[in-house]
């Protein structure tokens, strides 16, 4: 037997009450870049951007990470996230060396999140190398481990650590094709699965990260992946920027997701991926504030749709599912689907129609004042912002 659907928002005198919304993928140490990368030559593409980062992982304590990634999971929350997922990379000291507690720096991550009233999703990251042949070069080895079993241990004790936490979910991350070789990919596939686990991933973001998949492989991100047997509900493909339409296929029948990243991805000029053949064939999308050079959930939403519209150069670029409209699954990609994506329970399973915490938008803010209650979350997905959120409900369990 099959719930009764919940209706999707309801309004409570001057407040709009939606499904939490979530941001399935999050770098939080890179918010100190903010600022800080928008001038100089040097970090005019997505790998010398890279390098900038890498300057700043170099310099990462317990403490600092901790500080940075609470600032990050707070003005999530004041901007309406009730969850994140965050994309875990820097485990080690400046020179490889595993802490005494191997996961401190995940812990020191997880802990800022519970503080700034985050549900948090650690997604462990694997990281093996430099690149086919070539292994971990300076500051890589901060995010690198000798061996898949030394992944896998890590994963055990945050398991263990963390189990009856209510508010945290582990799961894992082989980073890319790129930085991670196949065997590593299935041992790490076998594993979510077994626990029951979100495996998210990087996939296609850049056209450089293709071409040296097709030189190792001989097939592209999502062909390889497909072949390895790790495509299913439960894979999470980040940014798929740069995919064949076939590929696309491949990602909607697993009825995989996406993560697509649109502040970073046009602060880091990645390119548009093709919404369109991703929603048409099945897959489900959500949102990420990734390196937090932006943090707003409706506006993560929005420019889902309006960067296809530029894209396609029309309006209206998607016809949502079961008579929803177009704000509607706007909403459910950004709050629904990355519960899902996170490894959240909610209301109705794949009927998507909610989860438990929810988020509070003021009818009365500025952005929304002359809109109809009728209006009001095309009002908020079209014209607000994260200004209009008033605060958000997650009550223990
Ligand atoms: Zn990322």
């Amino acid at each position: 037997m099959t719930a009764p659907l919940r209706p999707l928002v309801r309004i409570e005198g001057d407040t709009l009450v939606v499904p939490g919304l979530v941001s399935a993928h999050s770098h939080a140490f890179q918010r100190a870049l903010r600022g800080t990368t928008q001038r100089a030559a040097q970090t005019g593409t997505f790998w010398s951007w890279r390098d900038a980062m890498y300057r700043l992982a170099d310099t990462l304590t317990p403490e600092t990470i901790a500080d940075i990634s609470r600032r990050a999971f707070e003005e999530l929350r004041a901007s309406g996230v009730t969850a994140v997922g965050e994309f875990h990379y820097v485990h080690h000291q400046a020179d490889g060396t595993p802490y005494a507690d191997r996961t401190a720096l995940a812990d020191a991550v997880i802990g800022a999140a519970l503080d700034a009233g985050l549900r948090i999703t650690l997604l462990r990251t694997a990281y093996a190398r430099a690149g086919a042949g070539r292994g971990p070069e300076g500051t890589q080895r901060r995010f690198s481990d000798g061996s898949v079993d030394d992944v896998l241990r890590d994963l055990d004790t945050l398991r263990t650590r963390w189990k009856h936490h209510p508010r945290v979910r582990i799961g894992v991350a082989p980073h890319s094709v790129r930085a991670v070789p196949a065997s590593w990919i299935t041992a790490l596939h076998a594993d979510a699965k077994a626990h029951a686990m979100p495996l998210h991933m990087h996939v296609a973001e850049v056209q450089g990260e293709v071409d040296a998949c097709l030189a190792e492989h001989q097939r592209r991100p999502v062909e390889l992946l497909a072949e390895l047997g790790v495509l299913d509900a439960r894979f999470v493909a980040v940014h798929a920027t740069v995919l064949a339409s076939h590929e696309a296929r491949m990602l909607g029948e697993a009825r995989a997701f996406v993560c697509v990243c649109p502040t970073t991805e046009r602060d880091l000029g990645d390119g548009l991926p093709d919404l369109t053949a991703l929603r048409d064939a099945g897959a489900r999308l959500c949102t990420g504030v990734d390196s937090h050079v932006l943090s707003d959930p409706i506006e993560e939403a929005r420019a889902l749709e309006m960067h296809e519209r530029l894209r396609l150069r029309r309006r209206v670029t998607f016809t949502p599912d079961r008579g929803r409209t177009p704000a509607e699954q706007l909403l459910v990609d950004a709050s629904v689907h990355g519960a899902l994506a996170c490894g959240w329970d909610v209301v109705n399973g794949d009927r998507e129609t909610s989860w438990r915490p929810s988020t509070r938008i003021n009818l009365r803010a500025r952005s929304l004042a002359d809109v109809s209650r009728d209006d009001a979350l095309d009002g908020l997905f079209y014209s607000g912002s994260a200004a209009c959120v008033s605060g958000v409900d997650d009550a223990a369990e």
